[in-house]
């Protein structure tokens, strides 16, 4: 990937992320790591390369099908939670699934589910100055799977938490992961990404390890 300007972001990377697994991308700030998040989420597209998603090549997409398949098969989880203020945990949720398509009559059941499943049922009807760094994480992290996605990209999801908070969002991507979620974390933490079942090292834009390799 290189930007306008000449700045070769990411340089012969290949990486391939099976069903089901849970890796670390890991590497200093301007290793390349948002660069690959962004061409991986589909917000972005390579200047020279292919990415596949569900095996699909996703160069071949106008716009429209791509955000659409960024919709469906896609969730994304923040290091500030990006949750909108005026609307409850489950409305923020239910939002999500707007935008990928779900209707509206499926919505809140799907929403509550997903609260469920990161624990927070009894905080549903709470908006998001009512709740803890680490509950909010937790509901962005319901709202990035409530439609079952193929891939959940986290972008240093315990960045902006306490070490407590931070471990118990830790604790519910490996929970997730145990229940069948594919998940990528992507971190400058190396005590963080050495936790992970996998971990993919990125410096200078290139991929210089891969305990799966
Ligand atoms: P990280 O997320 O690991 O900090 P980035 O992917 O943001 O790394 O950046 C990788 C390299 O690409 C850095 O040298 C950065 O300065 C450069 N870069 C990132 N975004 C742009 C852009 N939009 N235009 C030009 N250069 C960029």
């Amino acid at each position: 990937m290189t930007y306008p300007g000449g700045v070769v972001a990411l340089d012969d990377v290949s990486l391939r992320i099976g069903r089901g697994e849970l890796l670390a991308i890991v590497g200093p700030s301007g290793s390349g790591k948002s660069t690959l998040l962004n061409i991986m989420g589909t917000l972005d597209r390579p200047t020279t390369g292919t990415v596949l998603v569900d095996d699909q090549d996703v160069a071949a997409l106008s716009d429209a099908r791509l955000s659409r398949l960024r919709g469906r098969r896609l969730g994304f989880v923040f290091q500030r939670f990006h949750l909108t203020d005026g609307l409850t945990a489950a409305e923020n949720v239910a939002v999500g699934l707007l935008y990928a398509g779900v209707p509206r009559r499926r919505r809140h059941a799907m929403a509550l589910s997903a609260i469920a499943r990161v624990g927070l049922s009894h905080r549903a009807g709470h908006r998001p100055h009512q709740l803890s760094g680490g509950e909010r994480q937790r509901v962005a992290i319901a709202r990035a799977l409530a439609n079952d996605p193929a891939l959940v990209l986290a972008d240093e999801p315990t960045g902006a938490l306490d070490t407590r908070n931070g471990r118990a969002v830790l604790a519910l991507l490996r929970r997730l992961h145990a229940e069948g979620t594919t998940i990528a974390v992507i971190t400058h933490d190396r005590e963080i990404a050495a936790s992970m079942p996998r971990c993919v090292e990125i410096r200078d834009g290139r991929l210089v390890s891969d305990t799966a390799a």
